[in-house]
């Protein structure tokens, strides 16, 4: 009789994968839980020597790993996502603990996560043949790149990096994980569950310090960079790549507008546009960071979206009726200070919350106040910069193609939504914004197998889907004459 695997792990102990051994590094390093302040666990701090283990294993298990078939690697998948599944409970404890995510938030995170490992599995490469006659046949097709490395941020700790993971796996490449330093313990639980399902070197985690990405977008011997994080670090990072023309896909920043026309029924929208703006406390790159509302419903539209969002309640990790977390770490809390500090001597008018009290906490965690500035003047930084956090601009609009003007004006471009009854029209609109993913009646609405990138300054290429699979790849022409 066939028992069923045992893929549970324990969650107390946190190690680097390399060639499928749990590795200790020679000094480790904590973070702080942002709901408490409190430090967590040892994590390791890798260094070069590190980086080359993990890569030279890498290189060697890339070539059995794309030998094998796209369904053999999509059955490892499978197992794989079976395995998380198994540990599903712990994950959310632990993005509580390490993201600051309270229970709602965290099982958020784990459905997309669950939803990209089952859903990558099914899609395939396809080869194409532009010219196939009695003469000669042309086949495009994709081969992988080699060694990937996923570069990830401390937002979305686990569906940011899975979703780079899986695709690379399933096209044939190996891959190394690089999580944040504010939430290194999520991934390396993630490449342990790995070790019982990949031949070694298939996966592997590496954790450290900001000094470690560089060490990974310089290695000559890693063939392709995925990168989701700052505009800043992007460019860093491509600039990087260019020394060895490694592959680079990025995922930057956005500060995406949502347009909202006269005709909306107000209370079903505002509902929906609240929640998009704030989930995550603002700390998602998809979040909706400015309202556009038709000026002849300006006012009884502010006026519900204070009433929402005040009912949205503030709560640490194990609070499971909390919307609003903390802001995940220190460094993302202080740069938040500076902006909400802008209040005061922007004279924006606040709609809800402000500037937290200049005195000493009362309380730990990185908690910010909800706010919501009400019309501030279109070059003010909280309409022409990313906060990243619980603070978000309403504007209002008279004039269609103004509005797309004031939409577009931005130097990113990750998404843009358009709300109205009139879809036609909403649609004649939203065809005319600049960024990676356009809405109408929605924002922030993605699935596994359908891509999601940045325009502009947000990015380059796509993760996810069948462009995310065939970024994992160089597209080879094969040519075949018919006679020899
Ligand atoms: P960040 O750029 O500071 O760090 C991202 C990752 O890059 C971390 O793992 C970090 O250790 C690493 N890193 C730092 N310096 C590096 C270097 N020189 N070379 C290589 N790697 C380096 O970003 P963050 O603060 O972690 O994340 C927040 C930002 O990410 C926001 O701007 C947000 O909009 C963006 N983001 C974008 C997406 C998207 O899909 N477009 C998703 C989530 C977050």
């Amino acid at each position: 009789m066939s028992t069923a695997p045992d893929y549970k792990i324990p969650f107390t102990t946190f190690y680097n994968v390399i060639n499928n051994e749990l590795t200790d590094t020679v000094t480790t390093r904590r973070t702080v839980c942002p709901s408490t302040e409190e430090p967590l666990w040892e994590s390791p701090v890798s260094d070069e020597e590190d980086v080359n283990r993990a890569v030279s294993a890498a290189s060697q298990a890339f070539q059995s790993w794309r030998k094998l078939s796209q369904d053999v690697r999509a059955e490892y998948l499978i197992k794989f996502a079976d395995a998380i599944e198994a540990n599903q409970q712990d994950f959310i404890n632990l993005l509580g603990k390490e993201a600051g995510k309270p229970p709602q938030a965290a099982a958020f995170e784990m459905y997309l996560v669950m939803g990209i490992a089952r859903e990558t599995p099914k899609l395939r490469l396809k080869e194409d043949k532009p010219i196939d006659d009695t003469e000669r046949t042309a086949i495009v097709r994709y081969v992988p790149l080699g060694v990937g490395v996923g570069i990830v941020p401390w937002n979305f700790p686990l569906t940011l990096g899975i979703g780079k993971l899986l695709p690379a796996l399933l096209a044939g490449n190996t891959f190394i994980w690089k999580p944040s330093p504010y939430t290194p313990y999520s991934a390396l639980k993630l490449a342990e569950i790995g070790t019982k399902i990949f031949p070694p070197g298939v996966f592997q985690a590496l954790s450290g310090e900001d000094t470690l990405g560089p060490l990974l977008t310089a290695h000559p011997g890693v063939a392709k960079i995925s990168f989701t994080g700052s505009v800043e670090t992007g460019k860093k990072v491509m600039a990087a790549c260019a020394s060895t023309l490694k592959r680079v896909t990025l995922e930057l920043g956005g500060n995406d507008a949502a347009i909202i026309c006269d005709d909306v029924d107000i209370d079903s929208v505002v509902a929906k546009v609240a929640f998009l703006a704030f989930v995550h406390s603002g700390q998602i790159c998809m979040n909706i960071k400015r309202i556009y509302v038709h000026e002849s419903i300006y006012d009884s539209f502010l006026t519900a979206v204070v009433a929402t969002t005040k009912q949205f309640k503030t709560g640490g990790y194990t609070d499971s009726e909390a919307f609003f977390g903390p802001i995940q770490n220190r460094m993302q809390y202080e740069k938040l200070q500076k902006f909400y500090s802008q209040i005061s001597r922007e004279s924006w008018k606040t709609a809800l919350g402000g500037e937290p009290s200049p005195s000493p906490k009362q309380e730990n965690g990185f908690f910010m106040p909800p706010t919501i500035i009400d019309n501030p003047p279109e070059d003010s930084s909280i309409v022409v910069d990313e906060p990243f956090g619980p603070i978000v601009p309403v504007l209002k609009w008279t004039d269609e193609e103004d509005v797309i003007k004031r939409a577009n004006a931005s130097r990113l471009g990750l998404g843009a939504s358009v709300w109205s009854k009139d879809v036609p029209r909403a649609q004649r609109m939203a065809e005319q914004l600049e960024a990676g993913s356009i809405w109408v009646n929605t924002h922030f609405e993605l699935a596994p197998n359908v891509p999601f990138g940045g325009h502009k300054e947000s990015g380059l290429g796509m993760d996810w889907g069948q462009v995310g699979l065939e970024g994992w790849c160089n597209p080879q022409a094969y040519w075949v004459k018919h006679s020899g």
